[in-house]
């Protein structure tokens, strides 16, 4: 249930208002809003006659949500959320790409990757340390000494990084990464998104293989519950029935997703194609569709990478690309 107050309420009668609610043993989040004040009211709410409520001098009107995620929900924060890594913002018309390897693989790559997507234009730093692969035979990243080098390319770069956690065992080694990252094969982790909710810093939760939007932002919600509210959702593509391209990109979930929630969303083309070549439109048509960010696979040697080559991008076309976004980015502002 949401109560809409009038404008201008005195504070003083906000209090109480929202102290009676939480006395009927309901929990409330407040919206505070340019123009208007909003307070979603979360548990059971049949106990609240909402006529009552409609019936008081402070309120402007009630609504019962029927969503099952309230936190996440716009109705409960009709303003867009606005996710901040250090001087940088995420959401409400504030563009951010993140770009670098899939997996870090020594140093020399990622901060030779790390230089390059910076002098590029990119915002964060992206690499896999942990790595959810496929196969347990395949190359699963370098874990904490993966982490190490990820953190002095930020070093050396001033980029902050993200970086995949996929256990909560892992979770202390992450208290120094800039935007913990929730992998798709993990988006309904439930411990693992109750444990990042309680951390406050922040979580780039993936959408997952064959997840839907309310299954999505119901794993948003997971971590929010816990006090969190720092959630970047991606979206990643997802398992249709052709397999020309690894994933199939669900665009319209970006419009969808801005319709259901405040929080920001952002894109990423390479998991979502599994082609380099796919990349670059896939990037302009999310920027377009007003995505509030991307999230780039970026290798200096593509041939030889050892997780993802075949979708990440070479420094020089993801150069070219940010100098396309760029124009995009000018149109649909005008
Ligand atoms: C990744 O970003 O490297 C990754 C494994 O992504 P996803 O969880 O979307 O497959
Ligand atoms: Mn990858």
């Amino acid at each position: 249930m949401i109560v809409v107050l009038k404008q201008n309420v005195p504070g003083e009668k906000r209090e109480q208002l929202i102290s009676w609610i939480e006395g009927n043993g309901l929990r409330v989040h407040v919206s505070e809003g340019e123009f208007q004040t909003v307070l979603g009211l979360i548990g059971d709410t049949t106990r609240i006659d909402m006529d009552l409520i409609e019936s008081m001098e402070i309120v402007e009107r009630v609504n019962r949500i029927t969503d099952p995620f309230k936190r996440c929900n716009r109705k409960f924060h009709p303003e867009d959320t606005i996710v901040t890594v250090g001087d940088i913002r995420i959401g409400h018309g504030n563009f951010c790409v993140m770009a670098g390897p899939c997996s870090v693989e020594s140093e020399s790559q990622i901060t030779e990757v790390a230089h390059a997507v910076k002098a590029a234009g990119a915002d964060l730093l992206r690499g896999g340390a942990f790595k959810p692969r496929t196969s347990p035979y395949d190359f699963q990243g370098l874990k904490a000494d993966g982490l190490t080098l990820l953190k002095a390319a930020r070093k050396a770069t001033g980029l902050p990084i993200v970086s995949e956690c996929m256990g909560i065992t892992d979770l202390p080694l992450f208290e120094d990464v800039d935007v913990i990252q929730i992998g798709a094969r993990n988006m309904q982790n439930f411990e693992l998104l109750k444990a990042v909710g309680k951390m406050r810093k922040p979580i780039l939760l993936k959408r997952g293989l064959a997840n839907t939007l309310k299954e999505f932002l119901l794993s948003a919600e997971y971590i929010m519950s816990e006090g969190n509210e720092q959630v970047i959702l991606c979206e990643r593509g997802i398992r249709t029935f052709d397999d020309y391209t690894r994933n199939t990109l669900d665009l319209a979930a970006v419009s969808m997703l801005r319709e259901l929630t405040h929080l920001p969303i952002i894109v990423d083309p390479s998991h979502a194609t599994g082609i380099a070549r796919l990349v670059p439109p896939m990037a302009m048509a999310a920027a377009a569709a007003g995505a509030d960010g991307l999230i780039i696979e970026v290798h200096n040697d593509p041939l030889h990478a050892l997780c993802d080559g075949a979708q990440s991008l070479k420094p020089e076309e993801f150069e070219a690309l940010m100098g396309r976004l760029k124009k995009i980015r000018e149109i649909i502002a005008a």
